[in-house]
């Protein structure tokens, strides 16, 4: 005991003398030793309206103490399964959620109609013939083509990103499967997955500009349960279209080892997938009239399509969920707030991003009233606070309403945030903000078989509602309001 308390005292001293809060990381989830919030000093408080101070508190306490956002998750995703963009499953979640929206009080309860395109998996076998026979732990890439009705074998060749494969010759690549292994890091997924991912957005066509007749990757994520993750890749125009794998962890190290060894790997690929004609589909509505201002918006979301491996609970029922929630919570209070909150499930992000152009090309003439967006599509962690993109002054008053969040946490507003769906809103110059969250465990679940609604844990979800919860309404509340900044590009044109 006491050579524990030793040592504990030391490490304590060791991080007070390194300036860091946070060192360590523990094995669980859901209890970590990061800030869990800093309660406001009595010389804070006056720089925040009493009215302010009054709604957060209500709405923390009550997010707290009951809310429905684990419920909603586990029954959107029992109830409807996986909703890959002109599945089943999506179709189910739009009608699904336009009946409980409008149960639970929302007004304008709609859908906005988008085409979606529409890729199915089919069938996926992908063993490993040589040196010996395996099954291995794989899944198509979402808008993979399939192998034509037959498996493809070939031999397989290791390299670990497009920098390296740049380098190989067409002599080294042709007829050959290319193995890309680069490993995605946990400690710091928010910036570990964005140079990680680009090896299965643009793997496959990449390779095939080498002659390549098939991608494998490692699959982008953290997971150790051997499980594959899928996600979306891309074509480019005029190249080849090849199938592309992800492979789990276990197994593209284990074909990586193999080919180190100098021993001849060869994998055979059967794979069912094609993409079919678009489809339509929907974005869902609902609102909370605004009591002074209600043709003025702050939007409020997620993506309610997910891939189709798991129930798609982390990413992103939780963000919608997250939204839902909160708004739900300020009507159940009775806190009506100056402006319109619009709370929108976004369709298609995934794979097409159609959703938020569509929301775009629809409320293209109303920009002008969108006062911000905000949107929550990283799981269903702990928040931390909000990335917001704005004018600096705007920055400014959005970091003094994070002062009401401080308590639990979350109050920490960075500048640059938002997120894929709203990206259309930003480019054109609407703030947008996107919500901050312990990401560490996110990609052990994403795009896996293994994304449902267990792995979202109550009292982080509950942190999650009551931070969005006053985000949105201290946004709808503010005088003057968030002023659109210039758009630095004109928004790029979209389908
Ligand atoms: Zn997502």
């Amino acid at each position: 005991m006491r050579a524990w308390r030793t040592i504990a005292a030391a490490l304590l001293v060791a991080r007070v003398v390194a300036g860091q809060s946070s060192p360590m990381k523990t094995e669980s989830p859901w209890l970590d030793d990061q800030n869990l919030g800093t309660p406001l000093r009595s010389e804070e408080l006056p720089q925040l309206a009493g009215s302010l101070l009054e709604g957060a508190t209500r709405l923390i306490g009550r997010a707290l103490i009951a809310n429905r956002a684990v419920e909603t998750l586990e029954q959107l995703c029992d109830d409807c399964g996986s909703r890959l963009s002109g599945s089943t499953g999506a179709d189910l979640a739009v009608a699904w959620c336009l009946d409980r929206l409008t149960r639970d009080g929302f007004s304008n309860v709609h859908a906005e109609r988008v085409m979606v395109p529409r890729w199915v998996r089919g069938h996926c076998r992908v063993t490993m013939s040589l040196p010996r026979e395996q099954e291995l732990a794989a899944c198509a890439l979402g808008g993979s083509v399939g192998t034509g009705g037959r498996p493809l074998k070939a031999a397989v060749i290791a390299t670990p990103s497009l920098e390296t494969l740049a380098r190989l010759s067409p002599a080294e690549v042709r007829g050959k499967m290319v193995l890309l292994t680069r490993k995605m890091e946990r400690d710091d997924p928010a910036s570990g997955y964005g140079p990680t991912v680009s090896i299965r957005s643009d793997g496959a066509s990449a390779a095939a500009k080498l002659g390549a007749v098939a991608v494998l990757i490692r699959s982008v994520g953290t997971g150790n349960a051997r499980l594959p993750h899928t996600g979306a890749m891309n074509y480019d125009p005029g190249v080849t279209k090849i199938p592309a794998v992800a492979l789990s962890a276990e197994d593209a190290e284990m074909l990586d080892r193999l080919i180190a060894r100098e021993r001849d790997v060869e994998v055979s690929l059967d794979l069912g997938c094609e993409t079919l004609p678009d489809v339509e589909s929907a974005n869902v509505v609902a609102e909370l009239p605004g009591r002074e201002k209600p043709e003025e918006i702050v939007l409020l979301g997620g993506h309610l399509d997910s891939w189709d491996l798991g129930t798609g609970a982390l990413d992103d029922g939780a963000g919608v969920v997250i939204a839902w929630e909160a708004a739900r919570l300020i009507r159940e209070l009775g806190l009506r707030p100056r402006r319109t909150l619009r709370l929108v499930l976004f369709m298609n992000e995934e794979n097409g991003l159609r959703g938020g152009d569509g929301y775009f090309a629809e409320h293209r003439a109303d920009l002008a009233n969108h006062v911000a967006a905000i949107e929550a599509d990283s799981g269903a962690g702990r928040p931390l606070g909000f990335g917001c993109t704005s004018s600096d002054g705007d920055l400014a008053r959005v970091q003094q309403l994070g002062l009401l969040l401080r308590g639990i946490g979350a109050g920490e507003i960075t500048k640059g945030g938002g997120g894929a769906d709203i990206g259309p809103l930003r480019a054109a110059g609407v703030p947008t903000l996107g919500l901050r969250q312990d990401s560490r465990w996110y990609f052990d679940y994403h795009h896996t078989a293994a994304d449902t609604p267990d792995k979202a844990d109550p009292h982080e979800l509950a942190l999650n509602v009551a931070a969005m919860a006053v985000m949105a309404w201290g946004l709808a509340e503010l005088d003057p309001r968030l002023a659109n900044f210039p758009a630095e590009n004109p928004p790029r044109s979209r389908r």
